[in-house]
């Protein structure tokens, strides 16, 4: 953990970690299908950083980036993220501020702006809900209805032959990089509105934050930054200009307009090399963002790209002790650079 003696201070560096969902204990759960950490993992998680690293704030990641604040020389920090706006991160908001820590929650804007709910959100919720097959047989109908023809896009499935992770893996790829993504939204917010919304009325308070959440959220001191508008992939999905407008430069005008706070931070849906733009190809295209969260397991520091910062993300299997290991892993192979 601590820095060999006589190093440079700029050689540490922070660790920014992505959560995504949180359930409430399986008894409780309305959908107890849907994998996620339990806020009492993430008590123990924070309990952990507070420990061991240095908690930073949104604003000093900035100040790493751009400002005169430099890094601890024999301690590394800790930055927390919260990716896809989701409905349970209000109560992550609450933990973290009794505990002193503030966070980034990046937003996809659909869930404030249209209040519809964002791309995978809908694909977890309509599997956790129906299943696999069932699902499955929903996704063929919303193609079929919209046009498309199921045999170029279909995803084969039968329960108890086929492994259900290749054909979820499959299901994603095909959504996420071969459907055009006007066409992936097209067909999900049919499943969304003709299975998911029809069964469960009030699915979207039990998927996403609503506005006067994410309020709540910049009332306890944390920052908003933005997840592109639907949740497409941004260097993935080969956004046009008018796409490029709509899902990466407008949900940051959009939450600066509404909610009357500075956005300057993105983090890039999926978050995979092939999600992600350079930072000189997000430049080239808008000079809207100052800083920029990949989901490449790097350390960050005082001369990464502010446009290219990576972070790791914790699965619903980890535990407090895993993600010191991981963590570790990620400075020792930091500190042999
Ligand atoms: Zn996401």
């Amino acid at each position: 953990m601590t820095v060999t003696a006589g190093r440079a201070c700029a050689t540490t560096g922070y660790l920014a970690l992505c959560y995504h969902y949180l359930r409430p204990p399986k008894a409780q759960d309305r959908f107890p299908r849907l994998l996620g950490l339990s806020l009492d993992q993430l008590s123990d998680h924070l309990a952990l950083f507070q420990r061991r690293y240095e908690l930073l704030s949104p604003e000093e990641a900035w100040a790493i980036a751009y400002g005169s604040r430099g890094v601890e020389p024999h301690r590394y920090g800790v930055l927390l993220t919260f990716d896809d706006g989701l409905a349970e991160h209000v109560d992550a908001a609450r933990m973290l501020s009794a505990r002193g820590i503030r966070a980034f929650f990046f937003i996809p804007t659909c869930i404030l702006r249209d209040r519809l709910p964002a791309n995978p959100i809908i694909v977890h919720y309509g599997i956790a809900a129906y299943g696999l097959e069932r699902f499955l047989q929903h996704y063929r109908a919303a193609l079929e209805e919209e046009g498309l023809s199921p045999g170029d896009y279909d995803i084969p499935f039968r329960r108890g032959r086929d492994d259900p992770w290749m054909a979820i893996a499959a299901f994603k790829r095909t959504l996420t990089y071969r459907l055009p993504p006007h066409q992936t939204r097209r067909v999900l917010l049919h499943i969304y509105r003709r299975s998911l919304l029809h069964d469960h009325p009030d699915i979207l308070t039990q998927m996403h934050l609503d506005r006067r959440q994410v309020e709540d959220i910049l009332q306890l001191g944390h920052a908003i930054g933005v997840h592109s508008h639907s949740h497409v992939s941004i260097a993935g999905a080969n956004l046009d200009e008018a796409e490029f407008l709509e899902e990466v430069v407008e949900p940051k005008r959009y939450l600066e307009r509404t909610l009357e706070v500075p956005v300057n931070a993105l983090s890039y849906p999926f978050g995979d090399p092939q999600d992600c733009l350079t930072w000189e190809t997000l430049l080239r295209r808008t000079r809207e963002y100052e800083l920029a969260f990949t989901v490449q397991e790097v350390v960050n520091t005082k001369t990464s790209s502010p446009l290219e910062l990576g972070r790791f993300a914790p699965t619903s299997s980890d535990t407090a002790e895993t993600i010191h290991a991981k963590l570790t892993q990620m400075i020792q192979e930091h500190e042999r650079r």
